[in-house]
């Protein structure tokens, strides 16, 4: 018996190895290994986006209402938006390393900026299992929220800089309130809008997270420092055990497992693209039904750009006596039908593929995984042509970011203000590549992850490659057709 369990974890170590072995572990580079040690690392990422924070939450409330000019519209909505995506595609959660909003509320849970301390300052309660088994869901119903306090309030427009201001101020008091009644990251868990996006996105990207080394190691320790905490450092925040992940969807790269485990049996691991999309084993639902939901949202906001809509949410408005755009039941309404029509493909698939014995879900979760670079690239692509036509705003606004007529660094009557860095033509070009490489990653990634997880149980594997790809092309070319017809469109 003890034989065959130990057979079992051996699979396990390959599927875990499969991606990231030990030749892409960075923490071996002796520089890094010391940088990940330090106390402070992670405090040396979060603090200067920390002080950004604060400042655009002062500029946005004191300084001047043109938004173009303000230093809080311009820099969160003409350049972190789109930095946090590709950031997203190329790292995974990187962002959460160095992310101001948990990071100030950790801060105030832990009473400290890096040191450990034995006490926290919060209540430190559990987040009920039942509502666990929700899992990403909370956050993309946050993220469906605020985005629709966004476009109402017409936050990213940018409209007035204030409006920005409140933005940020209610994520940082959410994840404040929420730090201090739950334990650990139960925020970044569960609550944190971004959550969801950032883990379903990130998928695509390069860096696995930290893992174990040895998985051996870890099933004869008896101490489980890295999940449980020590004097070295706490207990993972994210709940996250390095031995056991597949994917980098919950490491929020915060360190602690790393200066935790006393048999220095934890790297940082690197992989190939898309490898996240692919390697897990046990492929969750509320992943799969996230990747649905967001491709839902973003492709409302490419529909309410083009010429029909207005008239559309102006006569539902009419109807339901609603104040403004954009109206719940049209902004819900294509969500859904978008999420569901995604979401019911794979039914089709498995009935045409004669793979009645196996569960729906079972297509289900696999197919959506696949769809997931796709859905990563159409966000990516919506962000770009506010980046590309006002990035270089940043130069003026840096040298008065109050707009009070200062001139700080000298910049402040740059004629980069009026610079596009691509022409409107540019940017429906860059779109257009970005969507094509995204649909390309998804049908790589799907014909890999058909092979693996439903060819075994596929009557006729061929016609579930046909379909699960013409998913990926209709529901592409839909968004290549969207982004021609919006034409740089902010
Ligand atoms: S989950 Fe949200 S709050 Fe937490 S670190 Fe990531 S972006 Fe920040
Ligand atoms: S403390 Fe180290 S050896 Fe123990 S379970 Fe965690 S990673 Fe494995
Ligand atoms: S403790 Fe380790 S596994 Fe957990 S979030 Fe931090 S780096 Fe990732």
């Amino acid at each position: 018996m003890a034989v065959r369990l130990r057979e079992v974890h051996r699979d396990g170590i390959e599927e875990h190895f499969g991606p990231t072995d030990a030749r892409r572990d960075l923490a071996r580079i002796p520089i890094v290994g010391r940088l990940l040690r330090s106390r402070a690392f992670q405090f040396g990422f979060i603090l200067p986006n920390q002080i950004i924070f604060w400042l655009v939450m002062a500029t946005g409330l004191l300084g001047a209402a043109l938004p173009t000019r303000n230093f809080a519209t311009v820099i969160t909505w003409y350049i972190w938006f789109c930095v946090v995506f590709l950031l997203m595609v190329g790292v995974g959660r990187g962002w959460c390393l160095m992310c101001p909003f948990g990071g100030f509320a950790e801060w105030s849970q832990r009473r400290s900026f890096w040191s450990r301390k034995k006490f926290s300052l919060s209540l430190g309660l559990r987040w009920p299992e039942r509502w666990s088994r929700w899992g990403l869901l909370w956050s993309v119903g946050m993220f469906i929220a605020l985005t629709w306090a966004e476009e109402y309030f017409n936050i990213a427009g940018p409209g007035a800089p204030v409006f920005t201001s409140y933005l940020v101020i209610f994520i940082i008091g959410l994840a404040l309130v929420t730090f201090l009644i739950f334990e650990r990251r139960t925020f970044c868990r569960y609550l944190c809008p971004l959550s969801a996006l950032i883990g379903t996105v990130g998928s695509s990207g390069m860096v696995a997270g930290f893992r174990t080394r040895d998985r051996d190691v870890c099933l004869k320790c008896p101490t489980k420092d890295c999940m449980r905490g020590s004097e070295r450092g706490y207990g993972c925040p994210w709940y996250e055990w390095p031995g056991s992940a597949t994917s980098n969807l919950a490491c929020g790269l915060c360190t602690e497992c790393f200066k935790n485990c006393p048999y220095e049996n934890v790297g940082l691991f690197v992989q190939p693209p898309l490898t996240s999309v692919i390697a897990p084993v046990n492929r969750r639902l509320d992943v799969a039904w996230a990747v649905a939901l967001l491709f839902g949202l973003v492709v409302f906001q490419q529909v309410n750009a083009l010429p029909f809509y207005p008239q559309l949410d102006g006569w539902l408005n009419r109807v339901t006596h609603f104040p403004g755009y954009p109206n719940p039941l049209d902004y819900l309404g294509i969500i859904g039908i978008v999420a569901l029509a995604v979401a019911a493909w794979p039914w089709l698939v498995r009935a045409a593929a004669r793979a009645r014995s196996s569960s729906p879900s079972a297509w289900f979760k696999p197919i959506m995984y696949g769809f997931a670079p796709l859905m990563a690239s159409d966000y990516l692509a919506r962000q770009l042509p506010r980046f590309w036509d006002h990035a270089l705003r940043i130069v003026p606004a840096i040298s008065d970011p109050f707009g009070l007529g200062w001139n700080l660094f000298g910049t402040a009557h740059s004629n980069l203000y009026n610079v596009h860095l691509l022409s409107p033509a540019g940017v429906v070009h860059s779109q257009l590549i970005v969507v094509g490489l995204g649909a390309l990653a998804s049908l790589y990634a799907t014909q890999r992850i058909l092979r693996r997880d439903l060819y075994p149980v596929a009557g006729r594997p061929a016609v579930a490659t046909v379909m699960s790809s013409a998913l990926i092309l209709v529901a592409g070319a839909a968004v290549l057709l969207l982004y021609v017809a919006m034409n740089g469109a902010q």
